[in-house]
């Protein structure tokens, strides 16, 4: 697999202390969601800020952030100056914008009334339009992510709505996947697009926990909220705001979730969706496996596609080998299933970073053989069902098929854990063109030949569906049916049902 993350998202809002630690680690937990740059904002909702020019208070906001993994960016001096008990963070890989710094996230823009900070994980479709109508409004842009679009938008519709009304607008005009963590004075808010097709959980975090006092957590992945000690207390819905302002008191939260005591928590469901379209590909690969999304924890999820690719199969074979870690959960789940025994025939080399930039005489062969390695006398003269989780290209497959045979695979059935990807994500993964895709427009036997396996054979549509154990109609499936749940233009679009809440 190929394919690469979009990025990963977190907030914390503590009654004291700082911030900026929990979202170190929470960031940290999320690395795998995106290794090009990492950063965190901070604002303290302790003091009383700053009079502004409208006789406001606007509160400052730390920034800090830097190309690289998470650890290589923040040192603790840097986690001790960024001072504030509310904050966000970002894990980024580019899917709009190029990788530079400027793009890099938290956004910070600055408005007549004070200053927004902005993390997002998804992508919008019509970011473009909405950049040019601001731009001919005499908006300036400092990057060129579709983030900014989203925070620029809020600063204008700040001047003459109050936060919740002013989120509604914006919402109105985005289309695409959004999951954002915000700073705003002295408030951190959460917002998950009306489709629901980026994740993103609430918990909350434990008095005296590794020096963390209770609070709140926002993240992409609730297993970045478990990194914290913290307790996972659900998804933010489709269409949902959260406002958390450490100084306010809302005593419905606390009496729903009696575990939230100290901090207190405004909801507003801003949509209403009749079907949503969470990401088929989070449970597929980008989640972390011990991650709860959407009421699922995907490790399950994957078992049972293993399970369910060994149900669809009748190949003989004397062991079931994943191709290291995207496809170990789907080859236990397949191993089991099916009674052949599990064996690596591929150890991972653990210390070549996801970011590791072969020089460019390096061959592909070369850097498929950094990552992998076969370990013979597991494979020689076996007949190997190999297990991944998706093919993108294919060139990667094809080259370890290779290198199996050549330590003395007998045959090598290649099982993929989804349907063919067939065509380009719009909302937030990087995936190149359709021609690139090696099963456009290609038969699976063709597909095979190709890759040089003695077989190829991908999961169901149905069988990810059931496996997954969402309603179709509540998944995006885009890459894999060429239906995308929102407009894009020279693309089919089923649209989900949205009705905007009056609250
Ligand atoms: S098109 Fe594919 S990768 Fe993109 S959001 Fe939909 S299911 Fe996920």
């Amino acid at each position: 697999m190929s394919k690469r993350e979009g990025c990963g998202i977190a907030g914390i809002a503590l009654p004291h202390g700082n911030a900026a630690s929990p979202l170190f680690y929470a960031l940290y937990a999320l690395q795998h969601r995106g290794q090009e740059s990492a950063g965190i904002a901070v604002s303290s909702s302790l003091d009383g800020g700053v009079e502004n020019e409208r006789g406001g208070m606007k509160r400052d906001i730390t920034l800090k952030k830097g190309m690289g993994l998470v650890y290589q960016v923040f040192s603790s001096q840097h986690l001790e100056s960024l001072n504030g008990n509310i904050g966000i963070g970002h894990v980024r890989y580019s899917t709009t914008g190029a990788s530079r710094i400027e793009n890099a996230e938290p956004l910070l823009v600055n408005y007549r009334k004070g200053k927004i900070a902005i993390a997002h994980n998804g992508n919008l479709v019509n970011a473009m339009d909405l950049r040019r109508e601001l731009e001919r409004e005499g908006r300036i842009f400092h990057s060129d992510t579709d983030t900014e679009v989203i925070a620029q938008l809020l600063a204008k519709e700040l001047m003459r709505h109050d936060p919740i009304a002013a989120l509604k607008e914006v919402m109105k005009r985005v289309i695409g996947s959004y999951s954002l963590t915000i700073l705003l004075n002295n408030t951190l808010i959460a917002v998950r697009d009306p489709l629901g097709i980026k994740p993103l959980c609430i918990g909350t975090l434990n008095e005296g926990n590794g020096g963390m006092n209770a609070g709140y957590a926002i993240a992409s992945e609730s297993t970045a909220i478990e990194t914290l000690g913290g307790n996972f207390i659900r998804d933010v819905e489709p269409g949902e705001v959260l406002m958390i302002n450490p100084q306010q008191n809302l005593p419905r939260f606390r009496a729903e979730h009696p575990e939230a005591e100290g901090m207190d928590i405004e909801q507003y469901q801003v949509y209403r969706c009749v079907n949503s379209a969470h990401c088929v590909f989070e449970y597929i690969y980008f989640a972390r496996p011990d991650s709860v999304l959407d009421g699922r924890l995907v490790y399950d999820v994957r078992m049972k596609i293993g399970e369910r690719l060994a149900e669809e199969d009748d190949i003989e074979a004397d062991i079931v080998s994943p191709v290291p870690d995207s496809g170990i959960t789907f080859a236990i789940g397949y191993a089991k299933r099916a009674g052949i025994d599990y064996l690596e025939g591929l150890i991972k080399n653990r210390y070549v970073g996801r970011t590791f930039i072969m020089p460019e005489q390096t061959s592909r062969d070369i850097s498929v053989r950094l990552k992998l390695s076969v370990v013979q006398t597991n494979v020689v003269g076996k007949r190997i069902i190999l297990v991944d989780d998706s093919i993108v290209r294919g060139t990667t497959s094809r080259i370890i098929v290779d290198y199996l045979k050549k330590k003395g695979a007998k045959e090598v059935h290649l099982r993929i854990g989804s349907p063919p990807i067939i065509a380009p994500c719009y909302l937030g993964i990087d995936t190149p063109t359709r021609k690139e895709l090696v099963a456009w427009k290609r038969a699976i036997d063709e597909i095979g030949r190709l890759l040089h396996a003695d077989s190829l054979r991908y999961l169901s549509l149905e069988g990810l569906i059931e496996a997954v154990g969402i309603d179709e109609k509540n998944l995006c499936l885009g890459c894999l049916t060429e239906n995308y749940p929102v407009e894009i233009p020279g693309e089919v679009c089923i649209a989900r049902q949205l009705k905007l809440t009056h609250f």
